[in-house]
């Protein structure tokens, strides 16, 4: 497949474009598009410049609304509802990012539950946003039906991601964000589109047996990475995302779907820990003691390290040549 190599300059610029042609505004779209260019620098393709056709699609059917401004409120000190009013997730969480901060520095643990929030994007952002501030952060949302959980053959779960961020003194934090599916589903589209194989063990086909064709996958069901212990942190994450915060499940926001190829808006739950409160203080020590030992490892990285080396210097990614061509029709 013809593959053509663009600056991440371009990419926000082409993502920008499409995305006011399609009915954003100007800051919704810039969130947006800083979110793909993000992705592609930091090499999760499955977010990228992939994902903005499907983002394009639901603010043209009017499933996502791209002149949203979210609403946020407090009802307690260490609670913040944000309801994004079906706006995409990048720039609902611009507004209400800092006020989780905020919350978590002074009351020691802050929520923020936010709902109807079109998410299309990796979690990473989330956590990292609290581990600058010197915070630990724990973030995930539901999605649409595409896995299967331990023991049967149904979609009853979404791929689920969960992500994790700890700070760490004069060093990019520790992050780690997956999809509790044991691939998230943009990876088993991409392969579909390239006509590559997958390994085994990443899902079933319509007769619920294993297969490693990305398409038959496609048509079948994702299985949870681990087995039931996957299934297990994934059903917790229908639950914290969904029922928790007055959202529905991935299953009840694929009735509410018109199938467009966009995010349903739906709920993310964002937790943030203050180390300096919950420890008295003592923390630092301790946990780059403990992570120090695990990097001494010869074979083993941190998760996150492969993400924050390219930052610095990745200046352009290479996107298959007809979906640059299908991005340039609708930016211009
Ligand atoms: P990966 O399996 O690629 O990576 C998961 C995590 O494991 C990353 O933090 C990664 O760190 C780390 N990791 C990978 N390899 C190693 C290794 N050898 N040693 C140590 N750590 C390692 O991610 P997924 O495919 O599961 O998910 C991709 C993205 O999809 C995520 O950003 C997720 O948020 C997003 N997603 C979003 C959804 C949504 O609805 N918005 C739905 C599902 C997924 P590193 O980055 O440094 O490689």
């Amino acid at each position: 497949m013809a593959k053509e190599t663009i600056s991440l300059i371009e990419i926000h610029e082409l993502c920008v474009a499409a995305l006011t042609n399609a009915g954003a505004h100007q800051a919704a779209a810039l969130a947006v598009a800083g979110s793909i260019r993000d992705a592609e620098r930091d090499g999760s393709f499955s977010h990228g410049i992939f994902r903005l056709p499907g983002f394009v699609a639901s603010l043209r059917s009017g499933k996502v609304d791209g002149t949203a401004e979210p609403e946020l409120s407090f009802p307690t000190p260490a609670l913040i509802l944000c309801d994004a009013r079906r706006g995409m997730a990048p720039y609902a969480l611009q507004r209400a990012l800092p006020e989780l901060v905020r919350a978590t520095q002074r009351m020691g643990i802050a929520a923020l539950a936010m709902r109807n929030s079109a998410h299309f994007a990796a979690l990473w952002p989330e956590v990292e946003a609290l581990a600058e501030a010197g915070l630990a952060g724990i973030a995930c949302t539901n999605y649409l039906p595409v896995v299967a959980p331990a023991g049967a053959r149904e979609r009853l779960l979404g791929t689920n991601p969960l992500a994790f961020a700890w700070p760490r003194p004069n060093a990019a934090p520790l992050v780690f964000d997956m999809a509790t599916a044991a691939r998230a589903l943009g990876d088993v589209q991409l392969a579909a589109r390239e006509g590559a194989s997958l390994p085994e063990g990443i899902g079933i086909d319509r007769d619920g047996e294993d297969t490693t064709d990305p398409a038959a996958i496609l048509s079948g069901a994702l299985i949870p990475f681990g087995g039931y212990k996957g299934s297990a942190i994934s059903l917790m994450v229908e639950l914290l995302s969904g029922s928790l915060i007055g959202q529905m499940s991935s299953l009840g926001n694929a009735e509410a779907d018109n199938n467009d190829g966009g995010p349903p808006p739906r709920g993310e739950l964002i937790i943030g820990l203050n180390p300096d409160l919950l420890s008295g203080g003592c923390w630092r020590a301790e946990a780059e003691t403990f992570l120090k030992r695990l990097e001494a490892q010869p074979d083993l990285r941190l998760p996150g390290q492969r993400r924050h080396a390219r930052r610095g210097h990745v200046t352009t990614t290479v996107v298959e040549a007809d979906l640059i061509e299908t991005v340039r029709a609708l930016a211009f």
